[in-house]
């Protein structure tokens, strides 16, 4: 285990620091960065990207980027409160609140950023909020943020929710939080569900879409926008660096929700707005978006052959419909068995182990994308089976 805060070298910080990373290795949880190609080709075997709509490299958002840049500049130069705020970054705003029906939306820099903007914004140390056991770490970074620690519910489990809130005193401001698409399982939350516990529990509800939007719904609203009103759904997130290939993010909902983030989330005062091309690119992006829809319901294809498939070969699938479609292994070291040899054999898979997901459920996140042919996913298929006879005959 890790030593304790005592006195082990004339450089205390720095020992701490090296037992940490030797501690990081020796569980198999060493991260490693590839820095990847821009090769197109590569694209084709990239499983790994949050790029649903392969819209990342696509040449038409790129000029729209590079058309921004020399109109208004390589930077926004200032936050948005200062001016930094461009009438790109307006029209996106716009062209957001559209698209998700919401009377407002607030562009941010990071979705990471949004997520700790909006919970310091509503909570404050009475605040009681509520999250799925599942939510991103950004949601749990954020109440830590707003001193206002997260009481975790069941993975989906609107029982446990009501408990819980059932159990919370009356004249307590409320905050439930989920995943919308839960990014390393695919499966998604009950919205319904959860919009008809909070408005029984008088509590509101924030949704972190980020893995829905461009990709679920017929016009790429996501898992909320225009399905639920704002009344049911008060608080919604989006992320544009993955259907949209972008880069950014931004907070959905009404005018007070909106004026409240922009007098006082400080992770939007305090730092310097997105440059106005990457607003560009977006807008690029969501017209492509819409005028190609057939992206979206090729996406959808892929998934449900895929699911077959991967079935008939009885890979450990989990109870995902959303291009995220994670091979469950278990094991940390299974997991990077399993994916250095996709790697060998062209493919590139994410590795999911502790802490980002429990203990004893590491996995391939395997993800899916618009630019796929169905000849590279049987490819990849391939493998997974050759994997799985390698190890039946090894056991
Ligand atoms: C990716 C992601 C974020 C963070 O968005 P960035 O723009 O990459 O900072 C937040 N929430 C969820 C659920 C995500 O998957």
């Amino acid at each position: 285990m890790l030593p304790p805060h005592q006195a082990t070298s004339p450089d205390m910080l720095k020992s701490r620091l090296e037992a940490r990373l030797a501690h990081q290795r020796e569980q198999g949880q060493w991260r490693e960065r590839l820095s990847m190609s821009p090769n197109p080709r590569a694209k084709l075997r990239d499983f790994a990207s949050n790029d649903y709509l392969g819209l990342a490299r696509d040449p038409r958002v790129a000029e729209a980027l590079a058309a921004g840049a020399r109109q208004e500049g390589a930077g926004a130069g200032a936050s948005h409160l200062v001016n930094g705020h461009s009438p790109a970054h307006h029209a996106l705003e716009e062209r957001l609140a559209d698209l998700t029906s919401r009377p407002r939306a607030l562009l941010f820099s990071t979705g990471y950023m949004a997520n700790l903007g909006v919970l310091q914004t509503l909570c404050d140390s009475e605040t009681r909020v509520f999250q799925d056991r599942l939510n991103h770490a950004s949601l749990l970074d954020g109440a830590r943020l707003a001193q206002s620690p997260s009481r975790r519910f069941h993975h989906r489990d609107l029982a446990d929710l009501d408990r819980l809130l059932t159990r919370t005193p009356q004249e307590r401001d409320k905050l439930v939080v989920s995943d919308g698409v839960f990014s390393m399982d695919g499966d998604t939350a009950d919205v319904e569900g959860l919009a008809a516990t909070c408005q029984r529990q008088g509590a509101w509800l924030m949704i972190d879409d980020a893995h829905g939007i461009g990709v679920l719904g017929e016009q790429g609203a996501g898992l909320v926008g225009q399905r639920f009103s704002v009344s049911q759904v008060p608080v919604l997130v989006g992320t544009l660096g993955k259907a949209f290939g972008s880069f950014g993010a931004f907070v959905a909902g009404d005018e007070v929700l909106i004026n409240a983030l922009t007098q006082f989330a400080r992770p939007y005062i305090y730092t310097t707005a997105q440059p106005p091309g990457v607003a560009r690119a977006t807008l690029r992006a969501m017209d492509i978006s819409e005028q190609e829809s057939e992206r979206r319901k090729g996406l959808h294809a892929h998934i449900a052959g895929f699911r077959q498939a991967a079935k008939t070969l009885g890979l450990p699938l989990m109870d995902s419909t959303t291009p995220i479609q994670p091979i469950l292994l278990g094991d940390n070291q299974r997991v990077m068995k399993w994916s250095l040899h996709l790697r060998e054999a062209g493919f590139m898979v994410g590795a999911i182990r502790h802490p980002t997901v429990p203990r004893g459920t590491a996995r391939l996140r395997i993800v899916l994308n618009a630019l796929h042919e169905w000849h590279d996913i049987q490819a990849l298929l391939d493998v997974l089976a050759e994997l799985k006879d390698q190890e039946a005959k090894a056991s």
